[in-house]
């Protein structure tokens, strides 16, 4: 591929920018134009080895630091990034493709990530039992892993390395960040940033690349954790691989959200939210709900006639156009690949309500697919199972509320479910009884703030811990465990029995 004359992203290292000159590169795009606008160079094991050695390096002086001071550091990082906000919201738009408001949004989320790890001391503060024995006392506090490393997917190039790294550099922890080869300018820009606002040199670095970058650091014994978002196969990769190497992992995998409709509920407020909610960024949210599960045929046409009209003056264009509403897709391979889950929509059986296989904006050669809704999906067709990660959305039609629910928890995924209803009861039952990690009521995309976590169930979610909030701080950190005893009198004794402190 030609890329002669276009900007080359590099890796950042120790504090500094290397260009990764003699790598193998791949281009960036501008999804609006199809144009390609930079390349990035591809990481293999030697810039990982160079990644650890920094942030090995910068442990101990970090690890060190009063959690006070850490958090200093992140205050003068938030100053930055709300200053530079708009800035990184056109960078996301034009390597992404979502618009400039929804850009706008994904700084402000991963914002309020480093909001949370500014309270890191209130965060990591212990327990303490006195006279867990006569005059023994224990107290349990949490400790920094080493070197972390963050994986990232295309989708949020913002958002969800900041889910990662605010928190692990706040419990004491240096990182490596390998964000995604298909927009991967944004986190050589938080880089930057975290320098200006004082982080020393080698406690943040950035490795670019692809499954090889990824796969040196599941290899690379200096790296003690990894937090992975992307799609399933790769997340079930990641988990196998670092955890068979002793590493702790969470990895956070695809999708298929369903929001169930129950026959009281509001339809023009279920409409709005899920227009929002299945063609916002396109479709490509981990939280987009791709299932529409209606209760009732009566429902189901009426929904499906709602969203055709309101599809009808859906506005698509490039994300930085005044008034768009739904930008491209990330790649043109991609969006060949949402159109073929369109043509099987055909061939299985369902019915194509609204067909955006023309794209909306045909003629601008960017990487548009118009809006879709796919009505009588059943959940044994691959379009139900599959993610398909476009502004496809697939209408189940549940005869009752027992048979939506049914629906919902067969799906292998489990990572956000929504029920929409006016009944207390029935919203209840169902966050008791559904099987996913993030559930909203009336609320179509139930993304967690940041001082709760964020994660799914199921194949959503490999590992034991979901991403920021109180789950981040246990992910980044170790127990240990303190009894301690200043005895007057107790020298010279020694006691061979397992100590009961009785
Ligand atoms: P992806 O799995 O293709 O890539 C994710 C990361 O893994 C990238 O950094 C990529 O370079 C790397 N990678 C890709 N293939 C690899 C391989 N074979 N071996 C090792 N590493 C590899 O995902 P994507 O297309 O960038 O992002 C979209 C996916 O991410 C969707 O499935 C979406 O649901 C998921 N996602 C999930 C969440 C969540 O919270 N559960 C959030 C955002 C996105």
């Amino acid at each position: 591929m030609q890329t002669l004359g276009r900007p080359k992203l590099g890796h950042y290292v120790a504090g500094r920018l290397i260009d990764g000159n003699g790598a193998a590169t791949v281009p960036v795009y501008d999804p609006a134009s199809g144009n390609i606008t930079k390349s990035v160079a591809l990481g293999d094991a030697s810039t990982v080895a160079a990644a650890v050695r920094a942030a090995r390096d910068a442990f101990a002086g970090w690890s060190a630091t009063p959690p006070l001071r850490r958090a200093a550091v992140l205050f003068g990082f938030r100053e930055l990034v709300l200053a530079h906000a708009e800035r990184l919201a056109r960078i996301i738009t034009a390597e992404h493709g979502k618009t400039l408001s929804d850009a706008r949004g994904e700084v402000q989320r991963g914002l309020e990530v480093v909001e949370f790890a500014c309270g890191i001391p209130h965060l990591l503060k212990g327990e303490f039992s006195e006279n867990v024995g006569r005059a023994v006392d224990s107290y349990s506090l949490r400790q920094a892993l080493g070197v972390c490393a963050g994986i990232s997917p295309f989708n949020f190039p913002a958002m969800v390395p900041m889910w990662m790294f605010p928190v692990a550099l706040a419990c004491g922890n240096t990182f490596i960040m390998k964000p995604s080869e298909k927009d991967p300018s944004l986190t050589l820009e938080l880089a930057q940033l975290l320098a200006q606002a004082q982080l020393p040199a080698g406690v943040f670095n950035v490795v670019n690349g692809a499954k090889a970058a990824v796969d040196a650091l599941l290899a690379h014994p200096g790296i003690a954790a990894i937090s992975f978002v992307g799609s399933t196969p790769v997340a079930r990769h990641v988990y196998e691989r670092g955890t068979a190497g002793g590493k702790r992992v969470q990895a956070l995998g695809g999708a298929k959200n369903h929001l169930v409709i129950m026959p009281d509920a509001d339809l023009e407020q279920t409409t709005d939210a899920l227009m929002g909610a299945a063609f916002g960024s396109a479709g490509e949210r981990c939280m987009a709900v791709s299932i529409a599960v209606p209760v009732g045929d009566g429902v189901a046409d009426a929904l499906v006639a709602h969203l055709r009209q309101r599809i009808a003056s859906l506005r698509v264009g490039a994300g930085d156009a005044d008034g768009v509403e739904m930008g491209p897709l990330i790649s043109d391979e991609h969006r060949r690949r949402v159109h073929g889950y369109v043509d099987l929509a055909e061939r299985e059986g369902a019915h194509i309500a609204v067909d955006g296989r023309n794209g909306a904006n045909p003629k601008d050669g960017g990487f548009f697919f118009g809006a879709t809704v796919l009505d009588c999906v059943t959940p044994d067709m691959r379009v139900y199972r599959e993610e398909i990660f476009g502004p496809v959305l697939g209408v189940v039609r549940a005869a009752d509320f027992e048979a939506a629910l049914r629906v919902v928890n067969g799906h292998e995924c489990g990572n956000g479910a929504a029920i929409f209803t006016r009944d207390g009861d029935a919203a209840r039952v169902f966050t008791q009884r559904v099987q996913a990690g993030m559930v909203g009521v009336n609320v179509a995309i139930p993304v967690p703030m940041a001082f709760h976590s964020f994660g799914g169930w199921k194949a959503s979610l490999f590992g034991d811990h979901h991403v920021h909030g109180p789950e981040g701080v246990r992910f980044y950190t170790r127990l240990k465990t303190v009894t301690c005893r200043w005895p007057a009198g107790a020298r010279g004794t020694t006691d061979y029995a397992m100590p009961t402190m009785r």
